[in-house]
């Protein structure tokens, strides 16, 4: 089965035996384990499960706190930003708003209007582990992005298959997409991406006019099933 992230064909499966068996697969090139289809949810119930999360109260700003801080470590303030899947209530884009950012949001289910860039900045947190396709996405996050913007990356990186069985993150069932800090490296280098800092959970990469010249092919897009 093709890699969703690098288009390489050499993915094996595992299984999860539980009360029922899931089926998952890992790829040998860049390290991205990810749900068998079978396992992914139509997007009507995918949307039920996103208008039961909790969002925007302080538990999850503190949460976010992490990925604004590293914004405002990096970009001055004013600079144009793109919080790309907010969910219901766009809670980083308001704190970002209150450090005087000047914020747009996505997200499919609930502002679905493509946002036209060049965007300084993306935000996108706890959302690709949610992508079917995450190397259109983050393809399409990387075009809006204005020469020398920076992309945030917050997901949890997987412990490898091995471990999978003890680790809770894949058992959300819009969890589908699981990256390791190699999957990051790998999607730097196809992405023409530079990756600045990847720790724990927050991941930022950059763009760069040297990136930029090394990525004029288009790196995966075309090999990626729509
Ligand atoms: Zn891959």
């Amino acid at each position: 089965m093709k890699c969703p992230l690098c288009a390489a064909d050499q993915a094996e499966s595992f299984e999860i035996r539980e009360k029922e068996s899931k089926v998952f697969w890992h790829c040998g090139s860049c390290d991205l384990i990810y749900k068998d289809f079978s396992l992914r949810l139509a997007p009507a119930d995918e949307k039920a499960r996103y208008d039961t999360h909790r969002n925007g109260d302080e538990g999850h700003r503190r949460f976010l706190e992490p990925v604004a801080r590293a914004v405002a470590e990096n970009l001055p303030a004013g600079a144009r930003g793109l919080d790309w899947g907010s969910g219901p209530v766009p809670a980083l884009a308001e704190m970002l708003g209150e450090r005087s950012f000047d914020m747009r949001i996505y997200d499919p289910f609930y502002h679905d209007v493509r946002p036209q860039g060049a965007f300084d900045f993306i935000t996108t947190t706890e959302v690709i582990e949610h992508c079917h396709e995450p190397a259109r996405d983050l393809c399409a996050m990387r075009e809006l992005l204005a020469p020398g913007g920076w992309l945030f990356v917050m997901t949890e990186t997987h412990p490898g298959p091995a471990k999978m069985a003890s680790w809770y993150y894949w058992r959300d069932p819009t969890h589908v997409s699981f990256f390791s800090p190699r999957s990051f490296e790998k999607f730097a280098t196809l992405f023409g991406l530079e990756l600045v800092r990847g720790s724990g959970r927050l991941w930022a990469f950059r763009q760069d006019d040297r990136a930029e010249k090394i990525s004029s092919r288009p790196p995966v897009s075309g090999s990626v099933p729509e």
